[in-house]
């Protein structure tokens, strides 16, 4: 860590988390270790009781062995735009939580401030939803599902294959530390997969698998899609071939809606705070 940051391993949470991506993609490894056994046994139990237990439950006491460590999770921020009563542009429908975007985060989230907005988003969210209790939305004139002349799957493989894909794709070019080749590798991939998926949503019947399936690979591709588009390094978004800040071009969100000509890729748009 000495390479990264003077406070090695103490540096802020975005510099620790590039640093070991950066180590794992170089070495091709799959974790970095941790390595506290410089101190007392007994003060590692009396210092860090919950993590020697946990780490125990997995067969590593961390008195004697290193903690194998990766990055998870603290890479992605936005979500469904809402208003500030959690409302969608879809009447009747709102989005709570990690699935929205409140514009209450930027473009990183501070510690404990999600559960916060998770609290606060629903309590208001049902304030507005009771409104509907006096006064229904008209009944959708949207047609049944036609299944058509669709087959039933032989197999769950072809949905855990996607799966696989998407998640790896993410998870290596479009995860920590990104750059403009990544993401274009990215693109391609998930491209593909998006449209595989679309042509298998024709023939087979769609099951809530599929479906789970399909907007995973959708909102993947949407991240690709808005990560390329920004040029610049903001909060969790770091692309080595951009690694400033630009305020003076990017202080802006980034909101994605469908092309309304079919088959068109998505219009991205940039919104002034
Ligand atoms: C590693 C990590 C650390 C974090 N640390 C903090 C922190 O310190 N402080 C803080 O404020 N926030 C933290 N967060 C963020 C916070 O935990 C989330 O923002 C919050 O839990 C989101 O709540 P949610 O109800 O929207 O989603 P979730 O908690 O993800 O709940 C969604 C639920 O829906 C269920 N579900 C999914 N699909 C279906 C389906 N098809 N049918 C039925 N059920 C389904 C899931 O099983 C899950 O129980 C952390 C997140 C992570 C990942």
């Amino acid at each position: 860590m000495h390479r990264y940051h003077p406070k090695k391993e103490l540096a802020p949470r975005d510099i620790v988390a590039r640093a070991i991506d950066n180590e794992l993609k170089k070495r091709g490894d799959d974790c970095v270790y941790l390595d506290i056994r410089h101190r007392p046994a007994r003060y590692i139990r009396k210092r860090f009781p919950e993590i020697y237990k946990k780490c125990l439950e997995f067969g590593i006491d961390i008195t004697k062995k290193p903690i194998p460590v990766v990055p998870a999770a603290h890479y992605f921020c936005g979500g469904v735009k809402v208003n500030e009563w959690g409302e969608t542009n879809l009447p009747g429908l709102f989005a709570v939580g990690e699935v929205s975007y409140t514009g209450l985060h930027g473009a990183n989230r501070l510690a404990s401030n999600s559960l916060l907005e998770c609290v606060v988003y629903a309590n208001r969210a049902a304030q507005k939803a009771r409104l509907y209790l006096n006064d229904p939305l008209p009944k959708s004139r949207m047609p049944d599902w036609d299944p058509g002349k669709t087959r039933d799957p032989d197999d769950q493989v072809v949905v855990s294959q996607y799966w696989d894909e998407m998640r790896r794709v993410l998870w290596n070019y479009v995860g920590i530390e990104r750059s403009d080749e990544r993401l274009v590798r990215a693109l391609r991939r998930s491209e593909l997969i998006n449209k595989e998926i679309q042509e298998y949503c024709w023939d087979y019947v769609v099951t809530p698998e599929l479906l789970e399936m399909r907007n995973v690979a959708l909102l993947g591709d949407l991240v690709v899609r808005s990560a390329l588009a920004r040029h610049e390094s903001r909060g969790l978004h770091y692309n080595r071939d951009h690694p400033k800040r630009n305020d003076h071009l990017w202080r802006k969100t980034t909101t994605i809606v469908k092309n309304r000509v079919s088959g068109r890729a998505p219009v991205i748009r940039f919104e002034s705070l």
